[in-house]
């Protein structure tokens, strides 16, 4: 929503305030202490984050299980930076969030970040990926090196012997075709110390697809797993990337390369720099703006998995 629809929609602090509650306790709540089920909201007029439980008397933060509990800032301030992340194509950077929210700490605004991209974690795709979708990998962090995610690929494994060494992070990624729905995964290592496995990608796949879709790989010799039979039923269509790139016959995984540069463009032009560590947390960042680019409840999805406990 745009600055002024934010504005309308909350106007106060007691507005961004009562949204969250109505939005979490829709449908009643138990009282943390004794159990007891309330049916309707029991808020005092004058401490409004507080909820009460009739039967044992307690009190309890109606934010607690929230991103937000313990937050000293403003909800208003948590909303409207939701709202950026959602808006901004590429994400936005704590610095630029802390200017727009007039923030003192750099630290508080990049801990917000980080509590909003938890929040977009908990979005999950069970086996539901149907017909044809496309599986690609890339190298995320350090310095991009050419343009070409094959040519760095092979680059990566000629020099730093996969994973060793290279200041790069593997991460898979699924799509849909019919939904242009995705998934991305940061290829973590194996027991063996091998990422990219066969058996990894499989892993991936699994997860989010349903039986006997028909996946589109490159000819990256990890997906051949999927040549042989397999226990869901895949059927693997091999990209020759060589020859094929627009016969026009729909055997291509430009839907997939097409996400990974919106990631790069983010990673290199927004974050600049992203650990391994959190690499994740940014790749379900750009899955969820992804995948809910043309909804109008983007928003309202995003506060329903903030305020899930
Ligand atoms: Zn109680």
């Amino acid at each position: 929503m745009t600055f002024f629809e934010f504005q309308k929609r909350f106007p106060n602090e007691g507005a961004a305030l009562n949204f969250i509650v109505a939005t979490k306790y829709a449908n009643g709540y138990y009282c943390p202490k004794c159990g007891c089920f309330h049916k309707g909201i029991y808020r005092s007029n004058k401490r409004t984050k507080v909820l009460h439980c009739n039967n044992c008397k307690s009190e309890f933060s109606v934010l607690a299980g929230t991103i937000f509990e313990g937050t000293h800032l403003d909800l208003r301030m948590w909303l409207y930076a939701m709202n950026l992340v959602i808006v901004a194509k590429k994400g936005i950077s704590a610095c630029q969030l802390q200017r727009e929210l007039g923030m003192k700490s750099y630290k508080g605004a990049w801990r917000m970040l980080q509590l909003i991209r938890q929040a977009m974690a908990k979005e999950e795709y069970n086996e539901v990926f149907e017909a044809v979708v496309e599986i690609d990998e890339t190298y995320v962090g350090g310095k991009p090196r050419k343009s070409n995610v094959h040519t760095e690929r092979e680059t990566n494994e000629k020099h730093n012997k996969r994973g060793r060494g290279t200041s790069k992070t593997p991460v898979i990624g699924v799509k849909e075709r019919n939904t242009g729905k995705v998934h991305a995964v940061v290829a973590n290592y194996n027991d063996e110390g091998k990422q990219l496995t066969g058996k990894q990608l499989f892993n991936v796949l699994k997860k989010v697809c349903k039986d006997g879709v028909t996946v589109m790989t490159d000819q990256y010799s990890g997906y051949n797993i999927l040549d042989k039979e397999n226990e869901k039923n895949f059927i693997r269509v091999k990209v020759d990337h060589s020859v094929t790139y627009s016969l026009g016959d729909g055997k291509h995984t430009n839907g997939i390369e097409s996400f990974w540069a919106i990631v790069k463009r983010g990673v290199y032009g927004i974050y600049h720099h992203v650990s391994v560590e959190h690499m994740q947390k940014y790749m379900d960042e750009f899955c969820f703006r992804l995948n809910h680019r043309e909804c109008d409840d983007a928003f309202e999805s995003l506060v329903n998995l903030a305020i899930a406990a």
